[in-house]
């Protein structure tokens, strides 16, 4: 009776401890916590691999001008990625001529692929988007999007680099 009592508090630790590891990995799902890589480099190192305009957008949450980034009006199929660490974050499927003269989507290609921060900077409530996995600054999202999310992704092209779709493919 006693190795029996043993055993059942040995059983019930055990599922004790595993029950408190799955409840913590929800969690960090949750808030998500990228399950890919980070990737951090220091200001020279990101300097080396980017562009002046790259840099400012991306590592100093600059804004590129409107109508002067490369995509804003790109109509090929493809996938955006970060221009700073390669993570894919928006498909072209889902964006959409917005007239604000950025590159605008109305979701992301995974939800934790990107990251928002409440930002009050200039006066006025807005939630950034960076990368999720290096912190890159894209740009910005409204409440004021097409269906189906109503959300407009608003971001800077320098922040992405387009992978068209038929890249990759032998040439026939
Ligand atoms: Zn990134």
């Amino acid at each position: 009776m006693r190795i029996f009592a043993g055993c059942l508090i040995a059983f019930l630790v055990v599922v004790a401890v595993f029950g408190m590891r799955g409840r913590q990995s929800t969690l960090q799902e949750r808030i998500g916590t990228p399950m890919n890589g980070r990737v951090e480099k220091d200001d020279d190192e990101w300097r080396k691999r980017l562009t002046d305009e790259q840099f400012r957008v991306t590592r100093r949450k600059g804004t590129e001008r409107a109508f002067s980034g490369a995509y804003w009006n790109s109509k090929k199929e493809g996938v955006f990625e970060c221009v700073c660490c390669g993570q894919p974050l928006f498909d072209t499927a889902t964006k959409f001529d917005s007239g604000t003269g950025w590159p605008s989507f109305f979701k992301p290609i995974e939800e934790n692929h990107i990251s928002l921060v409440a930002d009050n900077s200039l006066f006025t409530r807005r939630t950034e988007v960076i990368c999720s996995r290096c912190d890159a600054h894209l740009g910005h999202v409204f409440e004021d999007g097409p269906a189906p999310t109503g959300l407009r992704y608003c971001m800077n092209s320098a922040a992405l680099k387009l992978t068209p779709k038929d890249a990759g493919k032998p040439s026939q």
